[in-house]
């Protein structure tokens, strides 16, 4: 599909950049999930993100395709962090980011600064956890159900969405009862007690989160799969929340399941037998690189057109922008091209799919309105 080219992209689920600049460990730490490259590892330029670093950035920076790592990071060094940025993301052809927040916000820039990057609109989306935790630090646990609940409608006032990291917390298979204020206030103080209140790990804190921004009716995006070395990746298996989904099926809030894999097809599915499940494959696509059109066509099985989105979750480098939006252009092109070619859908209907996974889908879930 030919058009896909020119199809401006709705980021719904990314975050900020480091603005400082990077030596070739600090570089190479932000191309993995792992804390940092390991002494064991070798370069973890010798990855499939990495390759797709290098075959996809350095004419960005006026050098040759596959231009050593080396040479590549001093001219990097060179032209400065936010020269690089403005040109990595002026590649992306990214309208509108949907920036997580709440993750490393003293280290990454905010949406306002990725949008003066990029001139494209910029977004906030609250992290509940780490709301929650701020307010802990202030209220009363007795008055911690109340002052969240405050907090999130003020916040609700700009923000687009939520997302959760339950995954990382206590893991997906919640229970899918809404909890009483009596045991928001008892988790609370046994948070408090336990030290555990700068780090919520709570079963049912998480729920009450989880309630509250259903609540307000925001669209709420929950960490699912692959993650860095803090997830158990076997408690992040979308299907741990169907409980959660039957439960909130029919609330009219859009549930959003970020990035999945390896657990894509399964995520799928749900997508296919809840209308309000909507679906991802975020940064496993700069990361599994030549393999990225099998990975968004196993989405694609079950999923229907109308519940898939776009995410890059790109962090920390303005490079995994450029390799991520690339790769997904080329996967979702070649997926609909394969289509037209078994004469399964006419080109007009793959352009018009096309549009609704770019941006389309997002727009109408997070009521962005038009471009
Ligand atoms: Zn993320």
């Amino acid at each position: 599909v030919s058009a896909l080219d020119g199809l401006p992209l709705v980021d719904h689920h990314c975050h900020g950049i480091v603005r400082s600049s990077l030596d070739r460990p600090a570089f190479e730490a932000l191309l993995t999930e792992a804390e940092r490259a390991g002494p064991l590892h070798g370069s973890l330029f010798d990855t499939q993100v990495g390759m797709g670093v290098r075959a996809i950035c350095p004419p960005l920076l006026d050098l040759p395709r596959f231009a050593p790592a080396d040479e590549y990071l001093e001219r990097r060094a060179a032209l400065g962090p936010d020269e690089v940025a403005r040109r990595m993301l002026a590649a992306t052809g990214i309208s509108d980011y949907l920036v997580d927040t709440g993750f490393l916000p003293q280290v990454l820039t905010s949406p306002a600064q990725l949008s003066g990057y990029s001139g494209a609109r910029a977004h906030e989306i609250v992290r509940l956890e780490t709301t929650a935790e701020e307010v802990l630090a202030r209220a009363d646990p007795s008055a911690f159900a109340d002052a969240f609940r405050a907090e999130l409608h003020e916040r609700a006032r700009t923000a687009l969405g939520a997302k959760s990291i339950a995954a990382y917390r206590v893991g997906l298979d919640l229970d899918p009862a809404r909890p009483s204020d009596g045991e928001v206030s008892e988790a609370a103080a046994a948070a408090v007690r336990n030290g555990t209140s700068g780090r919520i790990a709570d079963g049912t804190l998480t729920r009450f989160f989880v309630w509250t921004a259903v609540d307000l009716g925001l669209p709420l995006q929950f960490h699912v799969g692959y993650g860095d070395a803090d997830v158990d990746l076997h408690r992040c298996d979308p299907l741990l929340l169907t409980p959660l989904l039957r439960a909130t099926a029919g609330s009219g809030v859009p549930v959003m399941l970020l990035h999945n894999y390896p657990f894509h097809r399964s995520a799928g599915y749900l997508a296919q037998v809840f209308d309000h499940v909507f679906v991802d494959v975020g940064l496993a696509l700069h990361n599994v690189g030549t393999r990225a059109e099998a990975v968004l066509a196993e989405l694609l099985e079950l999923a229907p057109f109308g519940s898939v989105l776009f995410s890059s979750d790109a962090f920390g480098l303005a490079e995994i922008y450029a390799v991520n939006t690339a790769l997904f252009r080329r996967a979702l092109a070649a997926f609909l091209d394969d289509g037209i070619a078994r004469e399964f859908w006419p080109r007009a209907e793959a352009e018009r799919i096309a549009a609704m996974i770019c941006s389309g889908n997002a727009r109408r879930t997070y009521r962005l309105g038009t471009a």
